[in-house]
């Protein structure tokens, strides 16, 4: 196909689809389609109108001015930013992104600069919540070949710690180390629900396990508190799946954080992770998109992943805990694309995203649709808690 064949832009659909998630399809005049996944989970339904908003420009266009629909549609509302806009511009932009490569022949990485790696290291989820099954779930992921998980630190945490809930933590951390030995890694997030001076706390308590990173240890809207808790200890920082754009990163990243975790599918897409990672490199911060989401979010994580120098490592959610009803590969026609191997994915080859969205399951999944909302956390006293 020529880039020419690619057409004009004639429909834009959403497709509510179980667990949680939410894709947008792009059609253009010559039958080349593309997928993406716009989504705030919990928020489907703010984010599937925006995206109906946002279509109304799409319409008629080109689908190959990328960077100029992405200018239009990030800014030319005057209001900007936020989870919202910025995830249903993300989606739409991965679909842009996935005419593209269609219209080219070659794989969205190939658009990007070209491959500069041939696999792709992957963490699993191991839970943490509660560590009743944490060393049965960090075996379970080792028997499937992966070399790095991530887990929760914490449940539900006061607004400061006692002696119990801080060795708590390290109990936690201790426990799943002991299953990985000296060879592999664990991340610890946090999920923003311990206080800042906690987490200056407990981040010197958990170094002697050296965890990979410590994930939001700090809520996002505080980026003012980050650098106490970087130097607080030597365990590398990371922050970012609730940060939206290169303007929220920057200063995470004059805080000193280690890893940004833009995700796909809020970040402003394709386009704006990029420039996140660009900008990362400048403090030498690696990327490691946050992605527990579907397949089209992942899919574009990858095509990120294989084209990023300071990418670090990539998240997915097969057989993550929120995955009820429904798993990332239930959605595509071809799972082979998303097999591990050692802990590592290989390089997609398919033109465009690389996958094969099996558009009648898709379909299907909208008919019921989904109404998730994330769970609500109260202390001991009945006051809100940090989820
Ligand atoms: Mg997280």
């Amino acid at each position: 196909m020529t880039p020419e064949a690619a057409g004009r832009i004639v429909r834009v659909e959403t497709f509510a689809v179980a667990p949680r998630w939410l894709f947008c399809r792009i059609e253009t005049d010559q039958g080349v389609v593309g997928w993406g996944e716009p989504i705030v989970e919990g928020r489907a339904e703010a984010v599937r109108a925006t995206v109906e908003v946002l279509a109304e420009y799409l319409l008629g266009q080109d689908p190959l001015r990328i960077e100029d629909h992405w200018q239009v549609m990030a800014n030319g509302g005057f209001y900007r930013g936020g989870p919202v806009l910025s995830s249903a511009l993300a989606g739409l932009d991965q679909a842009l992104w996935d005419i593209a490569g269609k219209a080219y022949g070659v794989p969205v990485h190939a658009l990007l600069g070209g491959p500069v790696r041939d696999r792709v290291r992957m963490y699993a989820w191991v839970g943490g919540d509660d560590p009743g099954q944490l060393a049965e779930n960090v075996g379970a992921r080792l028997e499937q070949g992966f070399d790095a998980v991530k887990m929760n630190a914490t449940g539900r945490m006061p607004a400061l710690a006692s002696v119990a809930d801080l060795t708590g933590v390290v109990e936690r951390v201790a426990l799943a180390r002991e299953v990985l030995g000296p060879t592999r890694d664990v991340a610890v997030d946090f999920h923003g629900r311990v206080s800042a001076a906690d987490a200056r706390r407990i981040l010197p308590l958990i170094a002697p396990l050296h965890p990979m990173f410590a994930e939001e240890p700090v809520l996002p809207d505080r980026p003012h508190l980050l650098r106490g808790v970087v130097t607080a200890s030597s365990v590398p920082v990371a922050t970012g799946e609730r940060l939206y754009s290169r303007w929220d990163f920057r200063p995470a990243l004059e805080a000193g954080v280690a890893v940004v975790q833009p995700d796909l599918s809020h970040a402003g897409g394709i386009s704006e992770t990029r420039r996140i990672a660009a900008l990362a490199e400048v403090w030498d911060a690696k990327l490691a998109p946050h992605c527990p989401l579907g397949p089209i979010a992942l899919a574009a994580s990858l095509q990120v992943a294989f084209a990023t120098p300071n990418f670090l490592i990539q998240e997915h959610s097969i057989g993550i805990h929120y995955n009820e009803g429904a798993d990332l590969l239930d959605y595509v026609a071809d799972t082979s694309v998303f097999a591990f191997t050692d802990g590592h994915v290989s390089r997609p080859t398919a033109p465009g995203l690389g996958i094969d969205v099996d558009e009648a399951a898709v379909r299907r999944a909208d008919k019921p649709g989904h109404a998730w909302r994330n769970p609500v956390w109260r202390h001991d006293d009945g006051g809100f808690a940090e989820w």
